[in-house]
């Protein structure tokens, strides 16, 4: 629970920014001491056989302290794995994650490396998420189901 704490600004930073999601029919679910937000699919089309549509946000997901916002709950499930290692960060870093990603982007730009794919704790949140899933498969890269 003390990394609740350390991470609280920035899960508050995290709930108002979830405030104009959750106002447009948004869903807040809270998983595994996480809070996920998800915004409200845009209507179906009126052509048949088209789904609901997430809606249109700079960013799939992005994550701030205990809360995951997301533009939909299927980008929830997939993005799961990779959220949960910036959690991780959170933890550690507290609100001086919020300094310390973007100066790590700006760094990596001023190197004339890419901000957002060089950037050290999304290098790690891959390769973490990837081992996590990896983790959860046989051999032949078959996904094994995991007990309740
Ligand atoms: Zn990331």
């Amino acid at each position: 629970m003390a990394s609740h704490l350390w991470a609280a600004p920035a899960s508050l930073l995290g709930l108002a920014l979830a405030l104009p999601l959750l106002a447009l029919g948004g869903r807040m679910v809270w998983r595994d001491g996480v809070i996920e937000v998800s915004a409200r699919d845009r209507r179906p089309s009126a052509r048949p056989g088209m789904r609901a549509q997430p809606p249109r946000l700079p960013f799939d997901a992005i994550t701030f302290g205990h809360v995951v916002l997301a533009r939909s709950a299927a980008l929830h499930d997939a993005l799961r794995a990779h959220e949960r290692v910036h959690v991780r960060q959170y933890e550690r870093w507290g609100a001086l994650f919020l300094v310390a990603y973007p100066a790590e982007s700006l760094l990596q730009w001023a190197r004339g490396r890419r901000p957002y794919l060089d950037n050290r704790f999304e290098v790690s949140a891959r390769q973490q998420a990837e081992r996590a899933e990896n983790d959860g498969r046989d051999d032949h890269g078959l996904r094994l189901s995991c007990p309740p």
